[in-house]
């Protein structure tokens, strides 16, 4: 058990401190309190002294610290979008105050980390968090994450569904999580549409992303009670929007020339009232991208390797075929600690589309490694030619 004090006295030494004044009542009066008060000690006396690490098993990594001091930090994978209940928390605050040292830190990607300073205390959380049916996981050599962003859960602007897709995916890649080792660290990011809330989506090793994949409509009937034409006029970035005029001059709504839209959804983001047909809005398939300064080319954009695959939930049957095969092809072809850019590029395109067996998207994408927009390809080849490909493609 810890001897930290629970985080709930902590807190309440905040009150103690400042009298009468809490957060509730006058904030702007609170004291600056560094936040590493709040640390436990072993985190706050070994600040910035960690001079070693070393993972214990794919769930355990363990920091040294120049004073002798140690930590093992249990990585715990989350839910989709990191939906956590109450109850799921308050059995992971039971553990980090029975095994840890009473603590848990909730990762950017939605995972959960526990901390304990003793190993044995380490081994026992993996038992009981798998006792309890948590995944576990996902340090080193392994799946990090996939990390998607809230979609239909509470956003307005979603053309796909990104939870139910990081399921889906996750289902079928869990055991890269531990059992299976990887060539090097895969992180996966999913997206409800090219807002791309999910992640760095032209920086992960795959990233799925909502695809409108058509022009969108404005709905005349409502479109000048909630929008103004000029403000969707400007936010398109190839200029396919014109104003619809009355008989006065007044412009009323928009049209949108088909062939120059890029379907990058910016209008769309600007007013509820540009709408798409949901059955043909799907998602495309994003590969190698890399933030890190590892390897030959150091940080890599990813490239859109499937430009469209239909909306198929809850499953997804066809992004998760996808998927898996980009992933267990670089697993049998990649050296170890090459992230799955750098695997690409020593063997190049033609041969990750011919290993893969997916059919090559360069013929309707351009392919740079110059920076740009995302959709740089696109302003290329137009709609019309990636339709083309879908076409063929589901036929
Ligand atoms: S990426 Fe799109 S769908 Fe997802 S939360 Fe952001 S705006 Fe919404
Ligand atoms: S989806 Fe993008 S390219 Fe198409 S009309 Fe809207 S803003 Fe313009």
């Amino acid at each position: 058990m810890s001897s930290e004090p629970h985080v709930r006295d902590r807190q309440y030494s905040i009150v103690v401190r400042t009298g009468d004044v809490t957060p509730m009542n006058h904030p702007e009066k609170l004291p600056p309190i560094p936040y590493t008060n709040y640390l436990p000690s072993v985190l706050r006396s070994n600040m910035g002294k960690w001079i070693n690490r070393r993972m214990i098993t794919p769930a355990i990594m363990e920091h040294v610290s120049e004073s002798g001091d140690r930590i093992f930090t249990v990585k715990v994978i989350g839910p989709p979008n990191a939906r956590y209940s109450a109850d799921t928390l308050e059995k992971l605050c039971d553990l980090a105050d029975t095994y840890g040292i009473g603590l848990i830190r909730p990762t950017p990607q939605g995972n959960i980390e526990i901390i304990t300073d003793r190993e044995e205390n380490a081994h026992r959380l993996e038992d009981e968090l798998r006792r309890l049916g948590f995944l576990i996981g996902g340090w080193g050599n392994h799946l990090w994450n996939i990390q998607p962003c809230t979609a239909y859960l509470t956003c307005t602007t979603a053309v796909t569904d990104a939870p139910s897709m990081a399921k889906a995916i996750g289902d079928a890649l869990h055991e890269y999580v531990y059992e299976k080792e990887t060539p090097a660290h895969l992180s996966i990011k999913v997206s409800g549409c090219p807002n791309a809330c999910g992640g760095a989506i032209n920086a992960s090793d795959i990233a799925v992303v909502g695809y409108p994949a058509q022009a969108p409509v404005a709905d005349d009937k409502w479109f000048s009670q909630v929008s103004s034409p000029s403000d969707v006029i400007a936010a398109c970035p190839v200029g396919a929007i014109t104003a619809k005029k009355d008989g006065s001059g007044k412009a009323y709504s928009v049209a949108v020339r088909q062939e120059l839209c890029i379907a990058c959804g910016r209008c769309r983001d600007t007013t509820d009232a540009m709408a798409y047909n949901p059955e043909k809005a799907g998602v495309m398939v994003l590969v190698g991208g890399k933030a890190s300064n590892t390897g030959r080319l150091g940080q890599i954009m990813s490239k859109i390797v499937v430009p469209y695959l239909p909306n198929e939930p809850p499953r997804w049957p066809t992004l998760v075929k996808v998927v898996k095969r980009i992933v267990d092809t670089w697993v049998n072809h990649a050296e170890k600690g090459e992230r799955l850019g750098d695997w690409v590029a020593r063997i190049g395109w033609d041969k990750f589309f011919e290993l893969t067996g997916l059919p090559d998207a360069r013929k309707y994408l351009r392919f740079s490694d110059k920076p740009g927009p995302l959709y740089q390809p696109l302003y290329k080849r137009r709609l019309t030619e990636t339709s083309a490909y879908l076409f063929r493609e589901k036929n």
